[in-house]
């Protein structure tokens, strides 16, 4: 029987099965089993440990989890790459079950149960959006137990910024205020077949202890109105949002500050006011 060991290379798979990179679908194929273990590495020690993992294609990185001893579930859009994760399945010994679909209809807690550690080079086009649906999960913790995952370096350093800078944003608060986000690695452009146009880079992100007292869909409302108008006055922007101006008097946030000067913390403190 084939082991993973025996499974020709990523340039072959592709190759046998047709596998050229679709834009729209956001292909960007890493084919370095090096970087891939090292990617893989990134979630922590993986053996016996259950994955879910978003956008395989032709199985990089999903060969990179599979070594690293983790049961994966994957969910690929790209009927073209399901061949090649078959192929790669049996040689996993069944540790790898492929969900045919789009990740942005899946119920990943359902189908990867809790406390699976979510690893995936994201498809550029979803990878916000499922990124903010894993962080805003009513349930905290959450079902996953870490989040690893590759973005655009641009989109990377918007999860880990701090107040003050042009990257903080309502995407560092979601990520902050409950979580530990940081980067984990710099991938070159040049790794990925084709080459995107920007540089990548791996966050991981652990959960931490909520603080108490915060509705969380009012904090991702606030930061949502505060963040709309990033350049106005908290005074502005918050005007629409009931309660929030006599919040930031007794919390002695002054109302001419912008939104980016606020900490974590501080959008903390004016969620738990408002809930
Ligand atoms: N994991 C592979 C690797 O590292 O080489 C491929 C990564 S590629 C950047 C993104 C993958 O996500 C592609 O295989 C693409 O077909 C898949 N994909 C795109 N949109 C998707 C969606 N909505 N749901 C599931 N998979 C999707």
């Amino acid at each position: 029987m084939t082991g993973l060991a025996d499974l020709p290379p990523l340039r072959e798979v592709i190759a046998k099965h047709g596998l050229s990179a679709s834009k729209s679908l956001g292909q960007n194929f890493l084919l370095d089993s090096q970087l891939l273990d090292r990617i893989a590495r990134v979630a922590g020690d993986l053996e016996g440990q259950r994955v879910y993992e978003v956008g395989p294609g032709p199985g990089g990185l999903t060969r990179a989890l599979l070594r690293a001893g983790a049961t994966v579930t994957a969910v690929e859009r790209d009927r073209r790459c399901l061949p090649a994760l078959a192929e790669l399945g049996e040689a996993s010994g069944g540790r790898l079950r492929v969900i045919e679909g789009d990740a942005l209809g899946i119920d990943e807690k359902a189908e990867a149960g809790d406390g699976a550690h979510i690893v995936a080079n994201l498809p550029y086009n979803v990878g916000t959006v499922l990124l903010v649906r894993w962080l805003e999960s009513t349930a905290w913790p959450p079902f996953w137990s870490s989040l690893s995952l590759m973005f655009q370096k641009e989109v990377a350093e918007r999860i880990v910024a701090k107040p003050g800078s042009d990257a903080y944003g309502r995407l560092a608060v979601l990520a902050q205020w409950r979580a530990e986000p940081t980067i984990a690695l710099n991938v070159h452009r040049s790794a990925f077949v084709p080459p995107p146009k920007v540089m990548s880079a791996v966050v991981h992100i652990v959960p931490k202890v909520m603080p108490q007292g915060v509705d969380p869909a009012r904090l991702s409302a606030l930061t949502g109105a505060a963040f709309g108008q990033r350049r106005k006055m908290l005074r502005q922007s918050l005007k629409g949002t009931p309660g929030a101006l006599d919040a930031l008097a007794a919390l002695g946030i002054a109302t001419e500050r912008r939104p980016e000067t606020l900490s974590v913390d501080e959008f903390v403190a004016l969620a738990r006011a408002l809930s």
